[in-house]
């Protein structure tokens, strides 16, 4: 007979580590499976700048830290484990981890996003030191820098739009000439002064000086295959983002782009008793903070509706 538990959290991301801190206090002792990546995607940033209640900024890594740190204070039961199957259709909920097998009365979705790459050696190698998969949170670090947005999506125009608030100059690297940008988001980028095309290309590889940065790209060209290195202090991917979401495929609704389906302003799923937070159910907003208040969110309606089962 597996264990029982209340409230599983899956994810430890800013989602899942504020569901659980919200649980822990409300005396439900939570157990959090942490996944792969504990912490989730603020561990691949280096400064955050932009979460209420940090002055100074904070390393991605040590905010994450903290967020553990206060889950487990008030009783949290963390695990450095991986779930791999979950079975929904009965409960108590049944959730199959690498290491072994729990129940649970609920359960807190919040497995996050990963943001898709274009599959260099250097690119990972790079990310934090000049490669960035986020605007939003690293455009900041390149006042009066010439840097290089990949994508031809919204995404791409709205973080080349943004980046131009610090860089000098963004050229845009698209693999084809059309776009899958909005005509909107396409006119607002041609318009923008410090904005370049680099049309019908790819980046080949990303270089870096003895500095350790960023100082330069392969482009390599979609129409005749011709290289050429092209300066730049910064890359910024923005090719889309994936949910992880391959293990509740069929077991919750899911979107037409794999995200979970909640119901609209709270965080329940297509099942009763299982709830999602964060980037796993927004495909908007994608911030820490945004993750955060869902994460909350799905504490407080798990708790909610675990009373009315006169739990
Ligand atoms: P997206 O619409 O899927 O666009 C991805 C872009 O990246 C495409 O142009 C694609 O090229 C390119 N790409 C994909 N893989 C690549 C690779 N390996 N190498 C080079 N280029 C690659 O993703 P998104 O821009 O993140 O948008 C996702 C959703 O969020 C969309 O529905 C979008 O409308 C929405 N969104 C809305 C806003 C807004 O309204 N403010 C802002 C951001 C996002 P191809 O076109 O050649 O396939």
């Amino acid at each position: 007979m597996s264990e029982l538990h209340d409230v599983v959290i899956i994810g430890s991301g800013p989602a899942g580590y504020t569901a659980a801190i919200y649980s822990a206090r409300a005396n439900l002792k939570p157990v959090l499976f942490q996944g792969m990546q504990p912490g989730g995607q603020l561990t691949i940033t280096t400064d955050v700048e932009n979460f209420p209640g940090y002055p100074d900024g904070i390393l991605g890594p040590e905010m994450m830290e903290d967020l553990r740190k206060q889950a487990e204070r008030f009783g949290t039961d963390i695990r450095f484990d991986e779930v791999v199957e979950v079975d929904f259709s009965k409960r108590p909920f049944t959730i199959k981890s690498q290491f072994g097998e729990v129940q649970a009365q609920a359960v807190i979705i919040s497995t996050g996003a990963t943001a898709k790459l274009i599959g260099l050696e250097s690119e990972t190698r790079l990310m934090g030191h000049g490669v960035s998969a986020c605007a939003t949170c690293d455009a900041a670090f390149f006042p009066d820098k010439e840097v290089v947005v990949v994508g031809g999506g919204d995404s791409a125009m709205e973080e080349a739009n943004y980046l131009t608030r610090f860089a000098s100059k963004v050229t845009v690297v698209h693999r084809r000439e059309g776009f899958r940008a909005s005509k909107i988001m396409i006119d607002r980028a041609k318009a923008n002064p410090k904005i370049e095309w680099a049309l019908n290309n790819v980046v080949e590889d990303i270089h870096a000086g003895e500095d350790g940065k960023v100082n330069s790209v392969t482009l390599k060209s979609t129409t005749d295959d011709s290289t050429q290195m092209f300066e730049c202090e910064g890359l910024f991917v923005a090719i889309g983002h994936s949910p992880n979401t391959k293990i509740f495929e069929d077991k919750v609704e899911l979107d037409g782009k794999g995200y979970v389906v909640v119901t609209p302003g709270g965080t329940q799923t297509s099942v009763e008793g299982v709830f999602a937070c964060g980037d796993v159910m927004d495909a908007t907003y994608r911030q820490a903070v945004t993750a955060a208040g869902t994460g909350c969110m799905a504490a407080i309606d798990s708790e909610r509706w675990l009373e009315e089962q006169d739990h």
